[in-house]
């Protein structure tokens, strides 16, 4: 064998997951790896909005650990930003539009909730004339979003790891990977782990396949011709984010969890175009220029997946990030990373034992 082909970790799928973990892996740990990927240009991180925002869903409900998420998020991209000489975090607002009474005294609600005071400011907007949406019921902001530009963040890092001789573009094939007690062999490559990052298509994976996962295809519109007037995020059951210079926006997202077949589709444009109409106080002149399809790689409960095989020592997987990988990736990568080499605990909510029973 090549002794040049001995690596630390072989990581499978080079989307925001498996990118990042080689960015921990090897800026902050030392390790050699390589990253396969099939070069998939409609995976979940190619397809994303990149959204980040601090407080979700019809609950009004802050993120599981948001506190050290975001932090840790921004860091790690403005350190790559810094290191690799691009521009892919925007921080920024979002003003969410009030959906009836009810959904008013869910906000005042959070309001007395402490932990929410960073990102609720507590000051209601009321209808009003200069909206980008129509707003019968007044609006409300949400502090501390963000938008991560997930297309120039992933060839950014792809062209580092080439740059290492890093990655390989080839479909993984799991017959392949020759399991021996101390090591794995894939082609002419030894690791000691093995990490997969396959997004959706865990649910594919003979070694983790029957973990509970719930995958949604969502689709995403690009369009120009209605003037943004400023650079927030609106908000009401979709999202309408502005490109910088405010000459065009995105528009998503479509949610279908029987088709999964990363297709841009007929139905979903016309479900698009039909909320945007509807919600736009104009909308005469709209183009609509890119139709992206993806699937989100959603657990049953929409957490993470996090940790080894119970019975093949070494082998991970490090996925299920759901709509929120911009948010949950960097932190956990190091939390993964440092459960890897150090030991210490994975968080038991995104812990691969809270139903490990399947995969016996
Ligand atoms: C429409 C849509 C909108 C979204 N909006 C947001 C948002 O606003 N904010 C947010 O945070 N998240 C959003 N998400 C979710 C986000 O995209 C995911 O959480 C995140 O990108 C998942 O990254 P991943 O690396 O786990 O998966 P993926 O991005 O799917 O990457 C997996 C990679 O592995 C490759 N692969 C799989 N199997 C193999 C194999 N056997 N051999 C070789 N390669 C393989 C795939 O082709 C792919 O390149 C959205 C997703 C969709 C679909």
């Amino acid at each position: 064998m090549n002794p040049e082909a001995k690596i630390d970790t072989l990581i499978v799928g080079a989307g925001l997951a498996g990118c990042l973990l080689a960015w921990e892996l090897i800026e902050h740990h030392g390790k050699s790896v390589l990253v396969i990927d099939n070069g998939n240009p409609s995976s979940a991180s190619r397809v994303a909005a990149g959204l980040m925002n601090p407080v979700t869903g019809k609950r009004l409900v802050k993120t599981w650990e948001l506190d050290q998420l975001l932090p840790a998020a921004v860091a790690r991209y403005r350190e790559i930003e810094s290191k690799l000489n691009i521009q892919v975090y925007r921080p920024m607002r979002i003003r969410r539009y009030f959906n009836g009474p009810q959904e008013i005294e869910l906000w005042k609600r959070r309001l007395d909730l402490h932990e929410y005071s960073p990102y609720l400011p507590g000051i209601p907007l009321p209808p009003n004339n200069s909206s980008l949406l129509s707003d019968p019921d007044g609006s409300f902001h949400i502090e501390h979003a963000g938008v991560l530009d997930t297309t120039t963040l992933l060839n950014a890092l792809k062209q580092w790891l080439l740059d290492r001789s890093a990655y390989i573009e080839a479909h993984f094939d799991h017959d392949s990977l020759d399991i021996q007690p101390e090591f794995f062999q894939w082609k002419s490559y030894q690791a000691d782990r093995v990490i997969f990052c396959e997004g959706f298509r865990s649910m594919y994976n003979p070694f983790f396949r029957e973990l509970p996962f719930e995958p949604s295809k969502g689709e995403i519109l690009k369009a120009c011709g209605v003037r943004m007037d400023s650079e927030e995020i609106n908000l009401r059951s979709k999202w309408i984010i502005p490109s910088h210079d405010l000459t065009t926006f995105s528009f998503g997202s479509t949610w279908e969890w029987t088709n999964l077949d990363e297709q841009p589709t007929e139905d979903a444009r016309e479900q698009l175009m039909q909320w945007l109409m509807e919600s736009l106080k104009n909308s005469s002149s709209l183009q609509v220029l890119e139709h992206r399809a993806g699937v989100r790689p959603s657990s049953k409960d929409r957490l993470p997946y996090l940790g080894e095989h119970p019975s093949l020592k070494n082998m991970h997987l490090f996925g299920g990030f759901s709509s929120k990988g911009s948010l949950y990736i960097p932190y956990l990568s190091k939390t993964f990373t440092g459960h890897i080499f150090e030991g210490s605990p994975l968080p038991p909510a995104v812990d691969i034992k809270r139903v490990i029973d399947r995969l016996r």
